[in-house]
């Protein structure tokens, strides 16, 4: 049988990050055993649905380089994707399960039901429930005579379908992370499938589509694992085998409990997979980092692209415990990325980011040669620009904490170094005579090297740390790093 896995949003908002989680492991799963990677909306819940939820859950599954084999876009044989599309089906569910007594009308309004628990609590039952025994005596297609179900059905009466229950039983199943999961009926509701608006409820629609979507294992957050056992039932009343259930750990904050939206803002950590997007990280740091996020290889090594995800991932090494998101490591891996990726495939998207922000970028050498310059002090990408735009634009303003280390005589040591710059025209205007040069006011002026360079450098940059700064005057060459010389001169005397 081969593996058919299925990513199972609910459109209600922008795909959360711990949801693009979920969708990697089923992805990775699938890909490890040559199956099938399935993506089906779960729109049921009209009331939280969200217009571009969907649009934006695909753009960024798509982004983080996993590939739909069957969904809404790519439909396959067991379609449609969308739960809002199979209504008709999940009738034709239900009613096989009022067929074969696993299940039933109920027609009694929120009122009726509520006079029942006021009832049962009064009588010293601290959770009622219409159950196996309270639905005895309530209004449904087993108390009340066949005929009058048809005539409550016929005129288009208010009703639920509700499963069947059964009284103290227990369930068990195997989860691939969590062992052995057993859990007692005692404490459940019969639980409603068919809603008075017709719609189905998640535990009716997850279980059908699963089963007619043909999905062999069910990879998921673990806030579904209490729903398990009810679905479980469900499969039981249809006569179904069930899919294998493995549930995710959950992502944690870095100051404990679950990452939860509020949390991620308050410690700075985007939370929607299209703040990553648009914060330009790399999709390949974000991918290797979620990988681990709940999973290891079961060595050190850390590094990993795609593909060799694809060939590690296992099930059996997801961990149980919670994971922390750590967003310092995520960091690490864009760096690596970035480091990884070559000035050829960062060029236009430096430059698309540089012109956005309102630079002109010069010609491509010149930009070449600035993104090699900075390309191993970057950990993201728009750190080219953010760091680099000394290259673009003279220096508006001087960073402060850089200003700090202008001293009293920092004015005299660049006006030396801008004579000694002076005399250097054509070629010689080259890094390593610029070297030589302010090596030389340092040998004439008795002072550290820093007493010179530091000064040149927020003259000329701005800023007080950056790329080498020799090869960045050179590129900036002898009229610009003259100019800006003088009119920080007349700035920070
Ligand atoms: N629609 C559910 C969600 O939003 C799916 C849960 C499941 O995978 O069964 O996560």
């Amino acid at each position: 049988m081969s593996v058919r896995v299925r990513f199972a949003p609910s459109p209600t908002g922008f795909l959360h990050i711990g949801g693009l989680r979920t969708a990697l492991y089923n992805y990775l799963f699938a890909r490890h055993h040559g199956g099938t990677f399935v993506l089906r909306i779960e729109d049921t819940d009209q009331s939280r649905y969200v217009e571009d939820a969907e649009a934006d859950i695909i753009r960024s599954l798509e982004w983080a380089g996993m590939t739909i084999d069957e969904g809404p876009n790519t439909p396959g044989e067991v379609g449609p994707y969308r739960q809002s599309e199979r209504k008709a089906m999940y009738h034709e569910y239900a009613k096989q399960l009022i067929e074969n007594g696993n299940a039933y009308y109920a027609f009694d309004s929120t009122e009726e039901i509520d006079v029942m628990r006021e009832r049962l609590k009064a009588s010293g039952n601290p959770s009622p429930k219409y159950d196996s025994i309270t639905r005895q005596s309530m209004k449904n297609s087993l108390t009340l005579p066949k005929d009058e179900v048809e005539r409550r059905l016929a005129a288009g009466d208010e009703y639920v379908v509700r499963l069947k229950v059964p009284r103290r039983e227990t369930v068990k199943f195997e989860d691939l992370i969590r062992g052995i999961v057993s859990f007692d009926t005692s404490g459940l509701d019969d639980q409603v499938l068919l809603k008075s608006d017709g719609m189905p409820t998640y535990h009716l629609a997850n279980v059908v589509d699963d089963h007619t979507m043909k999905i062999t294992h069910v990879i998921r957050g673990e806030e579904w694992l209490s729903s398990a056992p009810k679905h479980m039932l469900l499969y039981q009343a249809f006569g179904w085998e069930a899919p294998t259930m493995a549930h995710l750990p959950l992502i944690m904050s870095p100051s404990g409990g679950k990452l939860s939206k509020r949390k991620a803002e308050s410690e700075g950590i985007p939370v929607n997979t299209k703040d990553y997007i648009s914060g330009n990280y790399e999709p390949e740091a974000l991918i290797n980092f979620l990988a681990y996020l709940g999973w290891s290889p079961g060595d050190d090594s850390e590094i990993h692209n795609m593909k060799e995800l694809c060939e590690l991932f296992t099930l059996d090494r997801v961990s149980k415990g919670g994971a922390v998101f750590n967003h310092k490591k995520l960091m690490w891996y864009n760096e690596h990325y970035i480091r990884e990726t070559s000035v050829e495939d960062l060029q236009p998207r430096v430059k698309a980011l540089a012109e956005q922000a309102g630079f002109d970028t010069k010609d491509d050498a010149y930009l070449k040669t600035v993104i090699e310059l900075l390309h191993e002090r970057v950990s993201k990408v728009d750190e080219f620009v953010e760091m680099g735009s000394f290259f673009f634009e003279a220096p508006k303003e001087y960073d402060e904490k850089a200003l700090k280390k202008w001293k009293d005589d920092s004015a005299a040591m660049v006006k030396a170094y801008q004579e000694k710059v002076e005399a250097l025209s054509g070629d010689d205007f080259a890094a390593v005579n610029l070297k030589a040069a302010l090596e030389a006011v340092v040998a004439e002026q008795e002072v550290g090297f820093g007493k010179v360079m530091m000064p040149v450098r927020i003259a000329t940059t701005g800023q007080g740390f950056g790329p080498d700064l020799f090869p960045a005057l050179e590129l900036l060459g002898k009229d610009e790093v003259i100019s800006r010389i003088e009119s920080a001169l007349e700035r920070l005397s």
